[in-house]
Protein backbone atom coordinates (compact mmCIF):
# COMPACT_ATOMS: atom_id res chain seq x y z
CA UNK A 1 0.00 0.00 0.00
CA UNK A 2 1.25 3.29 -0.53
CA UNK A 3 1.59 5.65 2.28
CA UNK A 4 -0.23 8.11 0.40
CA UNK A 5 -3.69 6.91 -1.11
CA UNK A 6 -6.27 8.44 -3.75
CA UNK A 7 -9.39 8.97 -2.51
CA UNK A 8 -10.83 11.82 -2.65
CA UNK A 9 -8.93 12.95 -5.76
CA UNK A 10 -12.04 14.05 -7.72
CA UNK A 11 -12.69 17.30 -5.34
CA UNK A 12 -8.77 18.22 -4.76
CA UNK A 13 -9.57 20.86 -8.03
CA UNK A 14 -12.10 22.12 -5.93
CA UNK A 15 -10.95 22.08 -2.78
CA UNK A 16 -7.32 23.31 -3.78
CA UNK A 17 -4.88 23.19 -1.37
CA UNK A 18 -7.40 22.47 1.31
CA UNK A 19 -7.68 18.95 0.09
CA UNK A 20 -6.65 16.74 3.06
CA UNK A 21 -7.27 13.59 3.10
CA UNK A 22 -6.27 10.84 6.27
CA UNK A 23 -4.48 8.34 5.35
CA UNK A 24 -5.88 5.07 6.93
CA UNK A 25 -7.27 2.29 6.15
CA UNK A 26 -11.19 2.44 4.51
CA UNK A 27 -13.18 3.69 7.07
CA UNK A 28 -17.08 3.35 6.09
CA UNK A 29 -18.72 6.18 7.26
CA UNK A 30 -22.51 5.84 8.15
CA UNK A 31 -24.42 8.50 6.23
CA UNK A 32 -26.21 10.84 8.63
CA UNK A 33 -29.63 11.27 7.63
CA UNK A 34 -30.62 14.56 5.74
CA UNK A 35 -33.40 12.67 4.27
CA UNK A 36 -35.77 15.28 5.89
CA UNK A 37 -38.20 15.72 3.51
CA UNK A 38 -40.66 13.64 1.48
CA UNK A 39 -41.74 16.51 -0.67
CA UNK A 40 -43.35 17.18 -3.57
CA UNK A 41 -41.53 19.66 -6.06
CA UNK A 42 -42.95 23.26 -5.78
CA UNK A 43 -42.31 26.87 -3.87
CA UNK A 44 -44.36 25.55 -0.82
CA UNK A 45 -41.89 23.98 1.43
CA UNK A 46 -41.96 20.36 2.31
CA UNK A 47 -40.38 20.62 5.64
CA UNK A 48 -42.03 19.19 8.26
CA UNK A 49 -41.46 21.97 10.47
CA UNK A 50 -43.48 23.85 7.89
CA UNK A 51 -45.87 20.92 7.58
CA UNK A 52 -46.84 20.85 11.17
CA UNK A 53 -46.67 24.91 11.40
CA UNK A 54 -49.30 24.51 8.50
CA UNK A 55 -51.40 22.08 10.26
CA UNK A 56 -51.67 23.71 13.17
CA UNK A 57 -52.95 26.85 11.91
CA UNK A 58 -55.61 24.47 10.18
CA UNK A 59 -55.72 22.81 13.20
CA UNK A 60 -56.53 25.65 16.13
CA UNK A 61 -57.98 28.12 13.06
CA UNK A 62 -56.85 31.96 13.19
CA UNK A 63 -55.71 32.95 16.42
CA UNK A 64 -53.96 36.41 17.32
CA UNK A 65 -51.32 34.30 18.96
CA UNK A 66 -50.01 30.84 18.73
CA UNK A 67 -48.63 28.84 21.80
CA UNK A 68 -45.98 26.43 21.57
CA UNK A 69 -45.02 24.55 24.21
CA UNK A 70 -42.22 22.37 25.84
CA UNK A 71 -41.14 21.05 29.19
CA UNK A 72 -39.11 18.29 31.46
CA UNK A 73 -38.49 17.66 34.78
CA UNK A 74 -34.85 18.88 35.62
CA UNK A 75 -34.44 15.98 37.95
CA UNK A 76 -31.14 15.54 36.42
CA UNK A 77 -28.81 16.12 33.97
CA UNK A 78 -31.11 17.01 30.88
CA UNK A 79 -29.40 14.34 28.11
CA UNK A 80 -29.80 14.99 24.43
CA UNK A 81 -32.58 13.16 24.02
CA UNK A 82 -34.91 15.10 25.88
CA UNK A 83 -33.39 18.44 24.03
CA UNK A 84 -35.04 16.64 20.50
CA UNK A 85 -37.92 18.24 21.97
CA UNK A 86 -37.05 21.33 22.57
CA UNK A 87 -35.20 21.71 18.87
CA UNK A 88 -38.56 20.17 17.72
CA UNK A 89 -40.80 22.82 18.91
CA UNK A 90 -37.82 25.94 18.18
CA UNK A 91 -38.62 24.77 14.46
CA UNK A 92 -42.09 24.88 14.43
CA UNK A 93 -41.92 27.95 16.06
CA UNK A 94 -39.53 29.47 13.74
CA UNK A 95 -41.72 28.06 10.95
CA UNK A 96 -44.95 29.67 12.29
CA UNK A 97 -43.11 33.10 13.07
CA UNK A 98 -42.19 33.09 9.16
CA UNK A 99 -45.59 32.56 8.10
CA UNK A 100 -46.38 36.04 10.04
CA UNK A 101 -47.58 34.38 12.83
CA UNK A 102 -47.06 35.33 16.34
CA UNK A 103 -45.94 32.73 18.54
CA UNK A 104 -45.04 32.19 22.65
CA UNK A 105 -42.63 29.61 22.81
CA UNK A 106 -43.05 28.31 26.59
CA UNK A 107 -40.90 26.00 28.24
CA UNK A 108 -42.13 24.65 31.62
CA UNK A 109 -39.62 23.37 34.14
CA UNK A 110 -41.15 21.12 36.05
CA UNK A 111 -39.27 21.69 39.40
CA UNK A 112 -42.34 20.52 41.76
CA UNK A 113 -42.27 17.51 40.58
CA UNK A 114 -41.03 15.42 43.63
CA UNK A 115 -37.51 13.84 43.84
CA UNK A 116 -37.76 10.38 43.28
CA UNK A 117 -34.35 8.91 42.63
CA UNK A 118 -30.80 10.34 43.17
CA UNK A 119 -29.36 9.94 39.80
CA UNK A 120 -25.86 7.97 39.30
CA UNK A 121 -23.63 10.73 38.56
CA UNK A 122 -24.36 12.93 40.90
CA UNK A 123 -21.39 13.85 43.90
CA UNK A 124 -22.54 13.98 47.56
CA UNK A 125 -25.23 10.91 46.96
CA UNK A 126 -26.04 10.40 50.93
CA UNK A 127 -27.09 14.12 51.57
CA UNK A 128 -28.94 13.78 48.26
CA UNK A 129 -30.61 10.93 49.87
CA UNK A 130 -32.11 12.52 52.76
CA UNK A 131 -34.47 14.70 50.34
CA UNK A 132 -36.16 12.08 48.60
CA UNK A 133 -39.94 12.48 48.16
CA UNK A 134 -39.49 16.34 48.88
CA UNK A 135 -39.47 18.63 45.71
CA UNK A 136 -36.89 19.21 43.76
CA UNK A 137 -36.73 22.56 44.06
CA UNK A 138 -36.34 22.16 47.70
CA UNK A 139 -32.88 19.85 46.90
CA UNK A 140 -29.78 21.53 47.48
CA UNK A 141 -27.04 21.73 44.51
CA UNK A 142 -24.40 18.98 45.35
CA UNK A 143 -22.35 21.54 43.48
CA UNK A 144 -22.87 24.01 46.12
CA UNK A 145 -23.43 26.55 43.04
CA UNK A 146 -26.79 27.00 42.41
CA UNK A 147 -29.64 27.80 44.69
CA UNK A 148 -31.24 24.30 44.39
CA UNK A 149 -30.37 21.19 42.20
CA UNK A 150 -33.40 21.90 39.95
CA UNK A 151 -32.52 25.41 39.52
CA UNK A 152 -28.88 23.85 38.52
CA UNK A 153 -30.28 21.99 36.10
CA UNK A 154 -32.07 24.52 34.81
CA UNK A 155 -29.78 26.89 34.66
CA UNK A 156 -27.11 24.70 32.85
CA UNK A 157 -29.78 23.78 30.24
CA UNK A 158 -30.59 27.21 29.44
CA UNK A 159 -27.49 29.01 28.83
CA UNK A 160 -26.49 26.15 26.57
CA UNK A 161 -30.00 26.92 24.61
CA UNK A 162 -29.33 30.29 24.00
CA UNK A 163 -26.05 29.54 22.48
CA UNK A 164 -28.06 27.32 19.74
CA UNK A 165 -29.85 30.02 19.50
CA UNK A 166 -33.51 28.89 21.25
CA UNK A 167 -34.90 31.34 23.98
CA UNK A 168 -38.44 30.25 25.38
CA UNK A 169 -39.96 31.93 28.41
CA UNK A 170 -39.20 30.01 30.70
CA UNK A 171 -42.07 28.74 33.53
CA UNK A 172 -41.29 27.68 36.54
CA UNK A 173 -43.92 25.32 38.11
CA UNK A 174 -42.73 25.65 41.26
CA UNK A 175 -43.04 28.93 41.32
CA UNK A 176 -46.70 28.92 39.57
CA UNK A 177 -47.69 26.25 42.60
CA UNK A 178 -46.52 28.13 45.58
CA UNK A 179 -48.27 31.10 44.27
CA UNK A 180 -52.00 29.47 43.92
CA UNK A 181 -51.85 30.50 40.66
CA UNK A 182 -52.81 26.53 39.12
CA UNK A 183 -55.33 26.42 42.29
CA UNK A 184 -58.80 26.64 39.84
CA UNK A 185 -57.02 23.90 37.93
CA UNK A 186 -56.80 21.97 41.09
CA UNK A 187 -60.19 22.43 42.11
CA UNK A 188 -62.04 21.38 38.86
CA UNK A 189 -59.40 17.92 39.04
CA UNK A 190 -61.00 17.70 41.95
CA UNK A 191 -64.72 18.63 41.49
CA UNK A 192 -64.28 15.82 38.51
CA UNK A 193 -62.63 13.19 40.34
CA UNK A 194 -64.71 10.39 38.73
CA UNK A 195 -64.41 11.46 35.37
CA UNK A 196 -60.37 11.64 35.73
CA UNK A 197 -60.74 8.38 37.68
CA UNK A 198 -62.42 6.90 34.88
CA UNK A 199 -60.22 8.41 31.95
CA UNK A 200 -57.28 7.29 33.88
CA UNK A 201 -58.75 3.37 34.64
CA UNK A 202 -59.50 3.03 30.75
CA UNK A 203 -55.78 2.85 30.69
CA UNK A 204 -54.86 0.51 33.76
CA UNK A 205 -54.65 -2.58 34.58
CA UNK A 206 -55.68 -2.63 38.33
CA UNK A 207 -58.23 0.23 38.81
CA UNK A 208 -57.17 3.59 41.00
CA UNK A 209 -58.07 2.43 44.62
CA UNK A 210 -61.75 3.87 46.49
CA UNK A 211 -59.50 6.46 48.05
CA UNK A 212 -57.94 7.49 45.51
CA UNK A 213 -57.97 11.72 45.37
CA UNK A 214 -56.71 13.43 41.83
CA UNK A 215 -53.83 15.87 43.84
CA UNK A 216 -50.95 15.18 45.74
CA UNK A 217 -49.31 16.78 49.07
CA UNK A 218 -46.34 17.74 50.04
CA UNK A 219 -46.56 17.99 54.00
CA UNK A 220 -45.65 21.07 55.26
CA UNK A 221 -44.23 19.61 58.66
CA UNK A 222 -41.69 17.32 56.75
CA UNK A 223 -41.76 18.47 53.07
CA UNK A 224 -42.69 15.23 51.74
CA UNK A 225 -45.19 13.54 49.53
CA UNK A 226 -45.75 10.79 51.68
CA UNK A 227 -49.54 12.09 52.99
CA UNK A 228 -52.78 10.91 52.36
CA UNK A 229 -55.60 12.99 51.76
CA UNK A 230 -58.31 12.44 54.09
CA UNK A 231 -60.95 14.73 52.62
CA UNK A 232 -61.76 17.77 50.36
CA UNK A 233 -64.30 20.66 51.23
CA UNK A 234 -65.88 20.61 48.04
CA UNK A 235 -64.16 24.33 47.64
CA UNK A 236 -60.61 24.84 48.25
CA UNK A 237 -60.08 23.05 51.32
CA UNK A 238 -58.09 19.61 51.51
CA UNK A 239 -57.28 17.66 54.20
CA UNK A 240 -54.65 15.41 54.57
CA UNK A 241 -52.24 13.31 57.37
CA UNK A 242 -48.10 12.63 56.25
CA UNK A 243 -47.50 9.17 57.02
CA UNK A 244 -43.75 9.92 57.68
CA UNK A 245 -44.42 12.86 60.55
CA UNK A 246 -47.77 12.19 61.27
CA UNK A 247 -49.09 15.83 60.78
CA UNK A 248 -52.19 16.46 59.83
CA UNK A 249 -53.91 19.74 58.90
CA UNK A 250 -56.29 21.28 56.51
CA UNK A 251 -54.90 23.57 53.91
CA UNK A 252 -56.29 26.02 51.25
CA UNK A 253 -55.80 25.62 47.56
CA UNK A 254 -56.27 29.42 47.09
CA UNK A 255 -53.39 29.93 49.57
CA UNK A 256 -50.99 26.83 49.83
CA UNK A 257 -47.77 25.41 48.15
CA UNK A 258 -48.25 22.12 49.62
CA UNK A 259 -51.09 20.63 47.01
CA UNK A 260 -49.77 19.80 43.30
CA UNK A 261 -51.60 17.80 40.62
CA UNK A 262 -49.85 14.29 39.59
CA UNK A 263 -48.25 14.57 35.90
CA UNK A 264 -51.24 12.89 34.43
CA UNK A 265 -53.18 15.59 35.05
CA UNK A 266 -50.81 18.23 35.47
CA UNK A 267 -50.35 18.01 32.05
CA UNK A 268 -53.88 19.27 30.20
CA UNK A 269 -54.37 21.46 33.05
CA UNK A 270 -51.89 23.68 31.90
CA UNK A 271 -52.47 22.84 28.08
CA UNK A 272 -56.37 24.68 29.32
CA UNK A 273 -54.05 27.15 31.31
CA UNK A 274 -52.00 28.35 28.52
CA UNK A 275 -54.22 27.48 25.20
CA UNK A 276 -51.21 25.57 24.20
CA UNK A 277 -51.85 24.55 20.14
CA UNK A 278 -48.67 22.74 19.74
CA UNK A 279 -46.62 20.39 22.03
CA UNK A 280 -44.52 17.15 20.34
CA UNK A 281 -43.73 14.18 23.10
CA UNK A 282 -41.70 11.51 22.92
CA UNK A 283 -42.31 8.03 22.32
CA UNK A 284 -43.11 7.04 26.45
CA UNK A 285 -45.98 9.15 26.30
CA UNK A 286 -47.34 8.72 22.92
CA UNK A 287 -47.92 5.21 23.58
CA UNK A 288 -51.40 3.91 23.69
CA UNK A 289 -52.69 4.68 26.71
CA UNK A 290 -49.50 7.17 27.27
CA UNK A 291 -50.06 10.19 29.06
CA UNK A 292 -50.87 11.91 25.59
CA UNK A 293 -53.95 9.86 25.35
CA UNK A 294 -55.13 10.61 28.62
CA UNK A 295 -54.12 13.83 29.03
CA UNK A 296 -56.42 14.02 25.47
CA UNK A 297 -59.18 13.32 27.10
CA UNK A 298 -58.50 15.08 30.49
CA UNK A 299 -58.23 18.70 28.72
CA UNK A 300 -61.14 17.65 26.76
CA UNK A 301 -63.66 16.17 29.26
CA UNK A 302 -62.45 17.83 32.35
CA UNK A 303 -60.95 21.31 31.42
CA UNK A 304 -63.14 22.15 28.35
CA UNK A 305 -60.11 22.79 26.31
CA UNK A 306 -58.26 21.72 22.85
CA UNK A 307 -55.69 18.81 22.91
CA UNK A 308 -52.17 21.01 20.80
CA UNK A 309 -51.54 19.51 18.18
CA UNK A 310 -48.87 16.89 18.36
CA UNK A 311 -45.91 14.26 16.79
CA UNK A 312 -44.07 11.85 18.64
CA UNK A 313 -40.20 12.42 18.20
CA UNK A 314 -38.19 9.29 18.10
CA UNK A 315 -34.66 8.46 20.12
CA UNK A 316 -31.49 9.54 20.03
CA UNK A 317 -28.29 7.44 20.61
CA UNK A 318 -24.79 7.50 21.05
CA UNK A 319 -22.18 6.83 18.39
CA UNK A 320 -18.41 6.77 19.27
CA UNK A 321 -17.85 7.98 22.23
CA UNK A 322 -16.33 4.31 23.22
CA UNK A 323 -15.65 3.95 27.04
CA UNK A 324 -16.51 7.24 27.84
CA UNK A 325 -20.37 6.26 28.09
CA UNK A 326 -21.60 4.05 30.00
CA UNK A 327 -25.39 3.35 31.44
CA UNK A 328 -24.01 1.86 34.20
CA UNK A 329 -22.02 4.97 35.49
CA UNK A 330 -25.17 7.13 34.80
CA UNK A 331 -23.68 9.17 32.77
CA UNK A 332 -25.68 10.84 30.24
CA UNK A 333 -24.58 12.66 26.88
CA UNK A 334 -25.87 16.60 27.15
CA UNK A 335 -26.22 19.60 25.01
CA UNK A 336 -22.94 20.59 26.17
CA UNK A 337 -21.26 17.36 25.32
CA UNK A 338 -22.01 17.99 21.78
CA UNK A 339 -21.29 21.06 21.69
CA UNK A 340 -18.00 20.80 22.47
CA UNK A 341 -17.87 18.10 19.13
CA UNK A 342 -20.29 20.59 16.93
CA UNK A 343 -20.62 24.13 15.83
CA UNK A 344 -24.31 25.70 17.45
CA UNK A 345 -25.14 25.42 13.83
CA UNK A 346 -23.88 21.87 13.04
CA UNK A 347 -26.14 20.81 16.27
CA UNK A 348 -29.41 22.52 14.59
CA UNK A 349 -28.30 21.20 11.23
CA UNK A 350 -28.67 17.37 12.67
CA UNK A 351 -31.82 17.85 14.09
CA UNK A 352 -33.68 20.04 11.42
CA UNK A 353 -31.87 17.68 8.83
CA UNK A 354 -34.21 14.18 9.84
CA UNK A 355 -37.52 13.79 10.40
CA UNK A 356 -38.43 13.83 14.09
CA UNK A 357 -39.92 10.18 13.66
CA UNK A 358 -36.33 8.79 12.84
CA UNK A 359 -34.00 7.50 15.17
CA UNK A 360 -30.61 8.85 14.72
CA UNK A 361 -27.22 8.53 16.05
CA UNK A 362 -25.31 11.26 17.20
CA UNK A 363 -21.23 10.43 16.13
CA UNK A 364 -18.73 11.42 17.99
CA UNK A 365 -16.36 9.09 15.47
CA UNK A 366 -14.74 9.71 12.07
CA UNK A 367 -18.52 10.28 11.39
CA UNK A 368 -17.75 14.03 12.96
CA UNK A 369 -15.96 15.03 9.48
CA UNK A 370 -18.29 13.40 7.32
CA UNK A 371 -21.10 15.33 9.43
CA UNK A 372 -18.84 18.52 8.67
CA UNK A 373 -18.68 17.90 5.09
CA UNK A 374 -22.79 17.36 4.98
CA UNK A 375 -23.26 20.51 6.30
CA UNK A 376 -20.88 22.36 4.26
CA UNK A 377 -22.87 21.12 0.90
CA UNK A 378 -25.78 22.09 2.55
CA UNK A 379 -24.25 25.97 2.73
CA UNK A 380 -22.93 25.16 -0.68
CA UNK A 381 -26.11 24.25 -2.10
CA UNK A 382 -27.63 27.01 -0.32
CA UNK A 383 -25.50 30.12 -2.11
CA UNK A 384 -25.39 28.08 -5.03
CA UNK A 385 -21.94 27.52 -5.55
CA UNK A 386 -22.82 24.13 -5.64
CA UNK A 387 -25.17 22.88 -8.28
CA UNK A 388 -28.41 20.00 -7.21
CA UNK A 389 -31.33 19.63 -8.93
CA UNK A 390 -33.84 21.60 -7.53
CA UNK A 391 -36.06 19.13 -5.52
CA UNK A 392 -32.52 18.59 -3.49
CA UNK A 393 -32.04 22.51 -3.60
CA UNK A 394 -35.51 23.48 -1.99
CA UNK A 395 -35.13 20.73 0.83
CA UNK A 396 -30.92 21.81 1.46
CA UNK A 397 -31.89 25.51 1.13
CA UNK A 398 -34.49 25.21 4.14
CA UNK A 399 -32.69 23.06 6.06
CA UNK A 400 -29.57 25.53 5.84
CA UNK A 401 -32.18 28.20 6.89
CA UNK A 402 -33.40 26.55 9.62
CA UNK A 403 -29.75 25.65 11.14
CA UNK A 404 -28.74 29.09 11.59
CA UNK A 405 -28.48 30.07 14.99
CA UNK A 406 -29.57 33.80 14.15
CA UNK A 407 -30.07 34.90 10.25
CA UNK A 408 -28.81 33.37 7.34
CA UNK A 409 -24.97 35.23 6.31
CA UNK A 410 -25.46 37.55 3.96
CA UNK A 411 -22.75 36.01 1.61
CA UNK A 412 -21.15 32.57 1.60
CA UNK A 413 -18.81 32.09 4.46
CA UNK A 414 -15.25 30.96 3.91
CA UNK A 415 -15.55 26.86 3.85
CA UNK A 416 -12.33 25.27 5.91
CA UNK A 417 -13.01 21.75 5.98
CA UNK A 418 -12.86 20.06 9.39
CA UNK A 419 -10.98 17.58 8.37
CA UNK A 420 -8.16 20.16 6.88
CA UNK A 421 -8.50 22.51 10.22
CA UNK A 422 -7.79 19.65 12.11
CA UNK A 423 -4.34 19.03 10.60
CA UNK A 424 -3.30 23.22 10.37
CA UNK A 425 -4.43 22.65 14.48
CA UNK A 426 -1.84 19.84 14.87
CA UNK A 427 0.34 21.56 12.75
CA UNK A 428 0.71 24.50 15.39
CA UNK A 429 0.42 22.42 18.31
CA UNK A 430 -3.76 23.28 19.43
CA UNK A 431 -3.09 26.75 19.65
CA UNK A 432 -5.87 28.24 17.58
CA UNK A 433 -4.92 31.47 17.79
CA UNK A 434 -1.76 30.49 15.46
CA UNK A 435 -3.56 28.29 13.54
CA UNK A 436 -5.95 31.34 12.43
CA UNK A 437 -3.51 33.27 11.28
CA UNK A 438 -3.91 31.33 8.01
CA UNK A 439 -6.64 32.95 7.23
CA UNK A 440 -6.79 36.60 6.69
CA UNK A 441 -9.47 38.72 5.18
CA UNK A 442 -12.24 37.39 7.72
CA UNK A 443 -15.18 39.91 9.65
CA UNK A 444 -15.66 39.34 12.99
CA UNK A 445 -18.60 37.29 12.47
CA UNK A 446 -16.60 34.64 10.11
CA UNK A 447 -13.63 34.55 12.16
CA UNK A 448 -16.37 33.89 15.63
CA UNK A 449 -17.37 30.78 13.77
CA UNK A 450 -13.84 29.82 12.45
CA UNK A 451 -12.86 30.00 15.71
CA UNK A 452 -15.70 27.73 17.17
CA UNK A 453 -15.02 25.52 14.67
CA UNK A 454 -11.55 25.32 15.41
CA UNK A 455 -11.98 24.57 19.14
CA UNK A 456 -14.83 21.68 18.65
CA UNK A 457 -12.11 20.29 16.03
CA UNK A 458 -9.43 20.28 18.45
CA UNK A 459 -11.70 18.81 21.03
CA UNK A 460 -12.20 15.97 18.51
CA UNK A 461 -9.14 15.79 18.06
CA UNK A 462 -7.97 15.26 21.21
CA UNK A 463 -11.22 13.48 22.60
CA UNK A 464 -12.68 11.15 20.22
CA UNK A 465 -10.19 11.13 16.67
CA UNK A 466 -8.82 8.00 16.07
CA UNK A 467 -4.88 7.55 17.18
CA UNK A 468 -3.89 6.90 13.16
CA UNK A 469 -5.48 10.50 12.62
CA UNK A 470 -3.07 12.64 14.97
CA UNK A 471 0.13 13.67 14.56
CA UNK A 472 2.17 16.43 16.16
CA UNK A 473 5.22 18.04 13.73
CA UNK A 474 8.23 16.77 15.28
CA UNK A 475 10.78 19.47 16.81
CA UNK A 476 13.14 20.97 14.77
CA UNK A 477 16.02 19.82 18.12
CA UNK A 478 14.53 16.79 17.85
CA UNK A 479 17.63 13.51 16.71
CA UNK A 480 17.12 12.90 13.40
CA UNK A 481 16.59 9.27 11.66
CA UNK A 482 18.51 7.45 10.40
CA UNK A 483 18.43 6.80 6.71
CA UNK A 484 20.18 5.81 4.10
CA UNK A 485 22.71 7.59 1.99
CA UNK A 486 20.20 7.55 -1.12
CA UNK A 487 17.60 8.35 1.68
CA UNK A 488 19.52 11.17 2.32
CA UNK A 489 20.67 12.36 -0.65
CA UNK A 490 16.51 12.58 -1.72
CA UNK A 491 15.55 14.47 1.56
CA UNK A 492 18.57 16.95 0.82
CA UNK A 493 16.66 17.29 -2.88
CA UNK A 494 13.16 17.59 -1.20
CA UNK A 495 14.57 19.98 1.06
CA UNK A 496 16.53 22.53 -1.66
CA UNK A 497 13.00 22.50 -3.72
CA UNK A 498 10.65 23.47 -0.81
CA UNK A 499 13.46 26.09 0.22
CA UNK A 500 13.60 27.51 -3.14
CA UNK A 501 10.34 27.22 -5.44
CA UNK A 502 7.94 26.18 -3.01
CA UNK A 503 5.53 28.99 -3.81
CA UNK A 504 5.56 27.73 -7.72
CA UNK A 505 3.88 24.62 -6.30
CA UNK A 506 0.63 23.50 -6.44
CA UNK A 507 -0.83 20.32 -4.61
CA UNK A 508 -0.49 18.38 -8.24
CA UNK A 509 3.03 19.75 -9.14
CA UNK A 510 4.50 19.25 -5.52
CA UNK A 511 3.77 15.47 -5.53
CA UNK A 512 4.73 14.87 -9.22
CA UNK A 513 7.78 16.54 -7.57
CA UNK A 514 8.39 14.01 -5.03
CA UNK A 515 7.54 11.39 -6.88
CA UNK A 516 10.59 12.18 -9.18
CA UNK A 517 12.87 13.02 -6.87
CA UNK A 518 12.46 9.48 -5.07
CA UNK A 519 12.92 7.99 -8.47
CA UNK A 520 16.15 10.36 -9.05
CA UNK A 521 17.42 8.45 -6.09
CA UNK A 522 16.32 5.17 -6.90
CA UNK A 523 14.15 5.08 -3.89
CA UNK A 524 10.18 3.85 -4.21
CA UNK A 525 7.83 6.34 -4.05
CA UNK A 526 6.19 4.85 -1.66
CA UNK A 527 9.34 4.58 0.69
CA UNK A 528 9.91 7.76 0.23
CA UNK A 529 6.65 8.56 1.35
CA UNK A 530 6.99 6.76 4.73
CA UNK A 531 10.35 8.24 5.08
CA UNK A 532 8.87 11.88 4.87
CA UNK A 533 6.42 11.07 6.99
CA UNK A 534 8.79 9.92 9.80
CA UNK A 535 11.30 12.52 9.43
CA UNK A 536 8.12 15.29 9.62
CA UNK A 537 5.68 13.81 12.07
CA UNK A 538 7.64 10.37 13.42
CA UNK A 539 4.78 8.28 12.05
CA UNK A 540 4.58 6.50 9.07
CA UNK A 541 1.33 7.77 7.64
CA UNK A 542 -0.27 11.01 7.63
CA UNK A 543 -2.47 13.58 6.06
CA UNK A 544 -2.11 13.58 2.11
CA UNK A 545 1.84 14.82 1.63
CA UNK A 546 1.97 17.61 -0.96
CA UNK A 547 -0.93 19.60 0.72
CA UNK A 548 0.42 18.80 3.87
CA UNK A 549 3.85 20.43 3.11
CA UNK A 550 1.83 23.41 1.40
CA UNK A 551 0.32 23.63 4.46
CA UNK A 552 2.69 23.67 6.84
CA UNK A 553 4.56 25.96 4.64
CA UNK A 554 8.42 26.61 3.88
CA UNK A 555 9.73 27.72 7.07
CA UNK A 556 8.63 24.82 9.14
CA UNK A 557 9.51 22.30 6.67
CA UNK A 558 12.86 23.58 6.04
CA UNK A 559 14.08 23.94 9.70
CA UNK A 560 12.99 20.07 10.20
CA UNK A 561 14.67 19.17 7.16
CA UNK A 562 17.96 21.05 7.48
CA UNK A 563 19.02 18.03 10.20
CA UNK A 564 19.63 15.99 7.28
CA UNK A 565 22.09 18.44 5.59
CA UNK A 566 25.76 17.41 5.21
CA UNK A 567 27.06 13.78 4.02
ZN1 LIG B 1 -44.73 15.15 57.25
Amino acid sequence: MTAEYTAGKGCANRMKNFSYYFIGPGVSLNKINPAAIIGLMGSQSTHWADINADKIVREHGEKEIYVCASGITPSGTIHIGNFREIISVDLVVRALREKGRQVRFIYSWDDYDVFRKVPANMPNKEELESYLRKPITLVPDPKGSEESYARAHEKDLESLLHIVGIDPEYIYQAQEYRSSVYAPGIRKALEEKETVRKILNDHRTHPLPEDWWPVSVFCTACLKDTTKVTGWDGEWGVAYECESCGNKETVDLQSTAAVKLPWRIDWPMRWKKEGVDFEPAGKDHHSEGGSFDTARNIVEQVYEGVPPVTFQYDFISIKGRGAKISSSSGEVVSLKDVLEIYQPEIVRYLFAGTRPNTEFAISFDLDVLKIYEDYDKCERIYFGTEQVGEKKRLKEKRIYELSQVQDVPGKMPPQVPLRHLCNILQINGGNIEEALKMFDDLDDEQRARLETRARCGWNWITTYAPEEFRFALISPDADPIQVSADERKAIQALSAAVRTKLENHDERSLGEMIYSIARENGIEPKDFFRIIYKVLIGKERGPRLASFILTVGRKKIVEILNKYEGA
